[in-house]
């Protein structure tokens, strides 16, 4: 059998991606080379916060916005709680382009992302913070972003809905097999786990932090031809590129 699509990792991003293409096609299949949800991955825990104007650029509100729509979707068709709104306060220097995961201006952002998208918001000077949030030591010049709709998801229950979703969906996930290389031929993949080989017309990896590994032993030979070491960079976007020109593998 050819599957249409084969998604390795069965994190946060890859139970997504599954749930949302059982929903296109049954020949999907899933694999992880642990047993999702578990511990040693990103998508470990009890909480992920979430919102919608999103300081790490303005790009991703749609796709933030979207998401929240999912959540409810999945919560109304399983009784599962994932998604609670708690509202979030984030502060900063008024006139700082302060970085917050690698992103100068990060407020700026999120607050440019909620007036240009409409995002319920509210802004509020140091001594409006220094009243409503008392418990917090603030420092003059501080502002505060309150968006009402922020909140927090639990990851691990998003990870086991989506998978129980998709199989419900008809995609078949297999855990605790790992993949260990792929190479294209013409329009199809064969991927070759350490417990079989399968074929799929598209592939995407969303193994998190093990990507790197992944790259490094997979797609340096084969698009390249050549082993060695390299770093995120030049060689790296150039990867990505003859990804895309080839169109039949996608990496997150
Ligand atoms: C401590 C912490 C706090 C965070 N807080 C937030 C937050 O508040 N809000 C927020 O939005 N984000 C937060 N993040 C980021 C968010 O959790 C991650 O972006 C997200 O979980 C990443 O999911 P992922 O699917 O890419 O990776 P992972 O969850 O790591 O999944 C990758 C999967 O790939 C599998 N895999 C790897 N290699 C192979 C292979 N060769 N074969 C088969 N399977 C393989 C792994 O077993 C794993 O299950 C936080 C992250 C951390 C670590």
């Amino acid at each position: 059998m050819i599957f249409d699509a084969i998604v390795v990792g069965l994190g946060a991003m890859g139970s997504a991606a599954l749930y949302q293409l059982s929903k296109q096609t049954p020949h999907v299949l899933g694999l992880d080379q642990f047993s999702p949800p578990h511990t040693l991955g990103s998508t470990h825990g009890e909480t992920r916060i979430t919102r919608q104007a999103i300081g790490e650029g303005a790009h991703f509100v749609p796709l933030a916005l979207r998401s929240y729509q999912i959540w409810r979707e999945l919560e109304q068709q399983t009784g599962e709680h994932l998604l609670t709104i708690t509202g979030g306060l984030f502060v900063g220097q008024t006139a700082s382009y302060q970085p917050m995961h690698n992103k100068p201006g990060w407020l700026r952002t999120t607050i440019e992302a909620a007036e240009t998208f409409g995002i319920a918001h509210r802004m509020l000077d140091t001594v409006a913070l220094r009243r409503e949030f008392p418990q917090f030591n603030f420092r003059t010049n501080d502002i505060g972003y309150y968006e009402k709709e922020a909140g927090f998801l639990n990851p691990e229950r998003c990870i086991s809905t989506q998978l129980d979703q998709a199989q419900k969906n008809g995609a078949s996930v297999r855990t605790n097999e790992r993949m260990l290389a792929f190479e294209s031929k013409g329009a199809i993949l064969t991927v070759r786990t350490d417990q079989a080989t399968y074929q799929t017309r598209k592939l995407i990896l969303t193994t998190g932090s093990w990507i790197t590994e992944l790259l490094r032993k997979t797609l340096t030979m084969t698009f390249f031809g050549c082993t060695g070491r390299y770093y995120t960079g030049l060689l790296f976007r150039i990867t990505i590129i003859s990804i895309h020109l080839i169109g039949s593998l996608y990496l997150f």
